[in-house]
């Protein structure tokens, strides 16, 4: 079972980049539970499926359970046979995500995966992001940071990242996740990174300092 380090934090903050650069650095795992929410979503798009229905949504599950990667270095996402990285992160699915993730046996299915997952990784450590983590899904990991930075930040970044992105659905899609969760704020025992005015390099070393701080892993990045 891999040691659980929690990152939550809003789109933007950096946390899924930030993330994937210390779980490469450190050798751990990486779980990136957005893109399984986003997956979900694509799954129930492509069948048809009635995004109020609850029940429909649950019925797509197994499939995600199954194909999760786990390697910072090979985030190639697929639902069954096809490969949906890139479609996963396309308008569409950015649009329907926080349908399909507020309804609470959809988060519980996918919480026991994300927790199954963790707990058969034989790495040191593994890195799990997202809304939750820190709250829900992981609550006694030892290291549990909230990733944060302001608005215009956050967007400049997301725009960085994905060309045209709209600034409007990035602010929507937040607004409508905190109704379902509070990443916004710290929760106890909870550490708040505000990258706002940190480096990238500085941001990763800020949480593998965090990581070292409160784990008895022994760090040796060699780079
Ligand atoms: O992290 P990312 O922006 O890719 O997440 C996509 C969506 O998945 C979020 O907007 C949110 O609706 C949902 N999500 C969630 N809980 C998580 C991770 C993601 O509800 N732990």
């Amino acid at each position: 079972m891999s040691v659980i380090v929690a990152i939550d934090g809003p789109a933007g903050s950096g946390k899924s980049s930030v993330s994937k650069a210390v779980a490469h650095k450190l050798g751990f795992g990486y779980l990136d539970t957005g893109a399984a929410y986003r997956c979900l979503a694509w799954a129930c798009l492509d069948s048809g499926a009635d995004l109020e229905q609850q029940d429909a949504i649950v019925a797509h599950l197994d499939a995600i359970g199954q194909s999760r990667p786990l390697n910072a270095g090979d985030q190639r996402h697929s639902v069954g046979d096809q490969d949906v990285t890139d479609a996963i992160r396309g308008p569409e699915v950015s649009a329907a995500v926080s349908q399909v993730a507020k309804h609470p046996l959809v988060r519980r299915g996918l919480n026991d995966i994300f927790r199954a997952l963790a707990a058969n990784d034989e790495r040191p450590g593994i890195i799990i992001e997202g809304r939750d983590i820190t709250t829900v899904v992981a609550p006694d990991a030892p290291v549990r940071i909230l990733l944060t930075a302001d608005e215009a930040t956050r967007v400049a970044r997301r725009q960085a990242e994905i060309d045209g992105v709209d600034a409007s659905a990035l602010i929507a899609r937040d607004r409508a996740d905190s109704q379902v969760v509070d990443f916004m704020s710290a929760a106890d025992g909870v550490w708040t990174l505000d990258t706002t005015h940190l480096t990238f390099d500085q941001s990763v070393e800020a949480v593998i300092d965090l990581i070292a701080q409160n784990t008895e892993i022994s760090i040796e990045t060699g780079q």
